[in-house]
């Protein structure tokens, strides 16, 4: 247990990356939720017509359409769990495990095939191709908390949560750049470069199942797909909003992440982000024994089944926190 867990004072991050000042600007006030502004004046102009993503609009509507279909549907237990399974499968191994502690930040090692079944598992969830994904989120770091960055509460609450998502500036900018490494792979730009097309079979093959087993083809659909991934996304997007937002901090990093437990529990650890950003590295996020982070016992469970190697411990903690 750790012995500084009340009175733990704010650390000194030593592995701090390259930092600008922290943004402040006053938010427009007249559109609020959770009490903050859904967009301040540093974005709201991106906006506007002409400049939105309508691929990413539409489809994220449609999604979430796609998934109150599930008040409409006959219910089904069985396509229930299919869709539990499937959260873990491609939100917690392909989104928290492969794009993010794999590709984005390299905190361990596995094989050639075992990383592209991974990135078939996260190109399940469309979240736009995995090379601007990983980019993307490299950039977030790079410039945390400041006006470079593509998703900062500072900017507005809901703007970090989802709507950056439907602007081609911030979604599209500089993000393959930051992946250039990435681009080398032959067989990941495949993946990249086909990235909707496994979620159609999938869906294709949840109809099958369900409407030979059970007569229930899109009750199968609307959990597996809409359901599932519409839950995936807002996931994904409270780790860049919540977990920026409202939390305790363990270290003193130049950006205002968070450690925010409910997030890290729908996320399969990846809401200990103020522990994230201070050890990028780290394939673990939970740095505390009751930090829950389903993704760092998979990759351990990985690492005993010799599927992962060359795993980044957390060296920061391991100094600065005293764990027994
Ligand atoms: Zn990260
Ligand atoms: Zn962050």
């Amino acid at each position: 247990m750790s012995a500084q867990l009340e009175d733990q004072p704010v650390l000194e991050n030593p592995v701090t990356s390259e930092t600008q000042p922290v943004v402040e600007v006053k938010p427009l006030r007249k559109f609020t939720l959770f009490g903050r502004a859904v967009v301040n004046e540093k974005r709201i102009d991106k906006l506007s017509f002409d400049k939105l993503d309508w691929v990413n609009l539409s489809g994220i509507c449609s999604l979430h359409i796609l998934a109150l279909g599930a008040f409409f549907v006959p219910f089904s237990w069985a396509a229930f769990s299919s869709s539990m399974v499937l959260w873990w499968l491609t939100g917690g191994l392909g989104i928290c495990l492969c794009y993010h502690r794999l590709l984005t930040h390299r905190s361990f090692q596995t094989s050639k095939a075992m990383e592209y079944f991974l990135v078939i598992m996260g190109v399940l969830n469309w979240q736009g191709p995995p090379i601007r994904w990983v980019g993307g989120h490299r950039l977030h770091h790079k410039h945390s908390d400041t006006d470079d960055d593509p998703h900062t509460p500072y900017h507005g609450f809901t703007w970090a949560h989802v709507l950056w998502c439907f602007t081609k500036d911030e979604c599209g900018r500089n993000a393959r750049d930051a992946a250039k490494d990435l681009q080398r792979d032959k067989g990941l730009m495949f993946l990249d470069r086909w990235h909707s097309v496994p979620q159609f079979i999938l869906a294709g093959i949840l109809f099958a199942i369900g409407h030979f087993w059970q007569d229930m083809g899109l009750t199968w659909v609307v959990w597996g797909v809409g359901v599932r991934t519409i839950f995936v996304y807002h996931v994904t997007w409270f780790v860049n909003s919540a977990s920026h937002t409202w939390g305790y901090r363990t270290f003193k990093t130049e950006d205002d992440s968070r450690n925010n437990w409910w997030v890290a529990l729908v996320s399969f650890g990846e809401g200990w982000h103020n522990n994230h950003h201070a050890e990028q590295r780290s394939a673990a996020h939970g740095m505390r024994w009751w930090e829950v982070d389903m993704t760092w016992w998979t990759i351990l469970a990985m690492e005993a089944l010799g599927l992962a190697t060359d795993v980044v411990r957390p060296k920061l903690a391991r100094e600065t926190i005293v764990v027994r």
